[in-house]
């Protein structure tokens, strides 16, 4: 397969040449309408300093080239199969380790979020904190100890994997009187409805964040090589959470994720509150309408995509299209052209779609409607 090279010239890590990284693998979004930006975040993988099987250098390698903007560390605190090889008696040493060979490579894009995994039984099964100060300080005998020090530190604290089948052997999510009581205690904030080590989608976990207002989270859970496990560069990419943020920050990141300004993407999937969803696809999705030929009523009208995420559209407007059934797919980062049948309408067109790959409920997609005017010029 004929792969794009980008333009920069090779980059120097750890002391060797490494290839230039093809443009079709680098994750961007666009700006959302209100002047926010999409971040891109993996808060959820693991390295041989827990139960992973890289070196933590290899996942900031990995989030590099997926130009991730936010990639935490989340090693499991009590499950350390590796100790016989990898003395690990600093909780903080991968997180560490990450950030010394992020500054080695000049990697100035990605941001390094300090975490831990809490691995316990359910419930309250296993829970992930994140923009720690100090991870050794979770490492407690009694679970809300652990999540007293997490909250003292100012963490944000998600469920994670809620449908895992060790935990869930029928595959659904529930919520027990143990969470409810950490939420409204202040002790959680988020749950996971995609995790990429489970390959698992949980309806039930979204609509448990609808009902308790948590945040909406997709993660790699990676232990494996990203390119490995979801073909990442050749059309894959891991599971993550875009955050709608004010701005390219820190700061505003871990602020969108307190506001459960999230969508979490999974395969082509978007899962989340629907005013996250909706802005996040407005942002991705618009009309260009071209001009009215003679003689007919029938206008081209283009489908652009400026996401790196296919969409499939199931049309629900009055219009029908003279070259396409209701449903259409828009492949990521391109356009379709639709012949849209416009009846007496000449000064603009509105389409509504249901958005199939979409989930803002248990069983229900975004309806999204673009629209945009008609220009009397012939071109
Ligand atoms: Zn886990
Ligand atoms: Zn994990």
């Amino acid at each position: 397969m004929y792969i794009k090279q980008a333009s920069t010239a090779a980059v120097v890590f750890a002391g060797l040449a490494m290839p230039a990284i093809s443009e079709e693998r680098a994750i961007s979004f666009p700006n959302t309408a209100d002047g926010g930006v999409l971040l891109t975040a993996d808060l959820h993988t693991h390295t041989v300093f827990s139960d992973g099987a890289v070196w933590p250098s290899i996942r900031v390698e990995e989030a590099h080239r997926d130009g991730l903007d936010a990639l935490a560390i989340t090693e499991h605190l009590e499950h350390q199969p590796k100790a016989a090889d990898i003395p690990n008696p600093d909780r903080n040493r991968s997180y560490d380790v990450a950030v010394e060979s992020l500054v080695g490579a000049g990697y100035n894009g990605l941001l390094i979020i300090r975490g831990a995994e809490v691995s316990r039984n359910m419930p309250p099964g296993h829970v992930n904190a994140v923009f720690l100060e100090d991870a050794n300080a979770l490492l407690v005998k009694d679970y809300m100890d652990a999540f007293e020090a997490a909250k003292e530190q100012g963490a944000f604290i998600f469920w994670n994997h809620p449908n895992w089948i060790p935990q869930a052997p029928d595959g659904v999510a529930r919520i027990t009187e143990m969470h409810k009581d950490l939420i409204s205690k202040g002790l959680l904030h988020g749950i996971e409805v995609a995790n990429g080590t489970l390959d698992g989608h949980s309806e039930h976990a979204l609509q448990i964040a609808l009902d308790y207002n948590l945040t909406v989270l997709g993660t790699s859970d990676i232990h494996g090589l990203v390119d490995w496990t979801h073909n990442a560069g050749h059309g894959g990419h891991r599971p993550m959470t875009i955050v709608l943020a004010e701005e390219r920050s820190e700061e505003a990141l871990k602020k969108a994720l307190f506001e459960g300004k999230t969508v979490a993407w999974n395969y082509d999937d978007l899962l989340g509150r629907e005013d996250n969803v909706s802005k996040l696809v407005e942002a991705c999705l618009s009309l260009e309408p071209s001009t009215f030929g003679v003689k007919t009523s029938v206008l081209r009208v283009d489908v652009r995509n400026d996401c790196p995420v296919s969409f499939i559209l199931k049309n629900t407007s009055e219009e029908t299209f003279q070259n396409a059934s209701d449903v259409v797919r828009v492949e990521r980062n391109s356009t379709i052209p639709l012949q849209v049948r416009m009846g007496d309408e000449r000064e603009q067109v509105s389409l509504v779609f249901d958005v199939l790959n979409t989930q803002i409920g248990g069983r229900k997609s975004l309806s999204l409607s673009l629209t945009a005017p008609i220009s009397a010029e012939k071109k």
